[in-house]
């Protein structure tokens, strides 16, 4: 079973969700954690795990052999992202722009067309607590997180249940960690901005048709419109956490919850059985 943590934006308290539920789990089921927040990870502050190996993540690009090239332009003419130009007689690419898909190389008429490793990223796996842990990291200056995060999910292992904090908003990424998710459990906050990235979430899990489960952060510190929304759209409350100072505190410490306060423990447990009937 896949559960992945996601939400409109960040800072709703997504990864402290997550991190809290593998703690909760961890013991009583086989486990996995994969951080897919590949632009700021943070779940290894509260789960401290111990990485022993590093993958890169690569894109091919194509590089252009001048002494072959016939400046025919059919490459430019073939690549779908517009990240090839001829300009002054020779084929300039914008590394940004590409996708590295390996079009450009197979319409080269003469073969004056490469391709050479540009890494993205990387995949770090290791242990934590007992239980594998996995996360991604985009290099800084790159834009495209998918690939990282298509890689890191082929670390999981069927036979655990995969606990994914997906990044934040409803972008390519987000989507990329939700795809094939067995529930998405969104983690909100009781305000405006709050119910209106929750609706983007929700829209963006059921084009993917992945059942969904809402928690609320911060409850106390808005209005009800989020439980009203979730009862109209009958999407499951499976968890409410209070606006609470001493709760902040653990967070802003690096202690998850339910090591600060062990109590919490059976509630994430409670949560985990009902994602087991929400999920699909
Ligand atoms: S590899 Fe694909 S995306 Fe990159 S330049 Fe070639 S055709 Fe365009
Ligand atoms: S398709 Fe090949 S020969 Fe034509 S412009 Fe591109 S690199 Fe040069």
């Amino acid at each position: 079973m896949r559960i992945a943590i996601a939400s409109g934006k960040g800072g709703t308290g997504k990864t402290t969700v997550a991190v809290n539920l593998a703690l909760s789990l961890c013991g009583k089921e086989s486990i996995q954690f994969l951080d897919c927040d590949v632009e700021e990870p943070n779940a290894h502050i509260f789960l401290k795990p111990q990485f022993d190996t590093t993958r890169s993540v690569d894109k091919l690009l194509p590089q252009v052999d001048s002494d072959k090239c016939t400046r025919c332009g059919a490459c430019v003419e073939a690549c779908e992202f517009n990240a090839l130009a001829l300009m002054g007689g020779n084929v300039m690419l914008y590394d940004s722009l590409c996708h590295g898909c390996g079009r450009c190389g197979l319409v080269c008429p003469t073969g004056a067309i490469s391709e050479i490793p540009h890494q993205l990223g990387v995949v770090e796996t290791g242990t934590t607590r007992g239980f594998p842990f996995a996360r991604g990291l985009l290099n800084v200056g790159e834009t495209m997180a998918t690939p990282i995060i298509h890689a890191l999910k082929r670390e999981i292992d069927s036979s655990r249940l995969a606990i994914l904090d997906a990044p934040p908003g409803t972008g390519c990424p987000t989507i990329a960690a939700l795809h094939e998710a067995d529930v998405a459990l969104l983690v909100t906050e009781p305000t405006p901005f709050g119910l209106h990235d929750l609706k983007a979430a929700v829209e963006v899990a059921r084009t993917l048709d992945v059942p969904t489960a809402v928690v609320i952060n911060r409850a106390g510190i808005g209005n009800d419109q989020v439980e009203r929304y979730c009862d109209e759209e009958n999407i499951p409350i499976v968890l409410t956490i209070p606006f609470d100072r001493a709760i902040a505190e653990t967070y802003a410490v690096g202690t998850p919850l339910v090591d600060a306060v062990p109590s919490w423990r059976k509630r994430f447990i409670k949560l985990a059985e009902q994602l087991k009937e929400v999920a699909r």
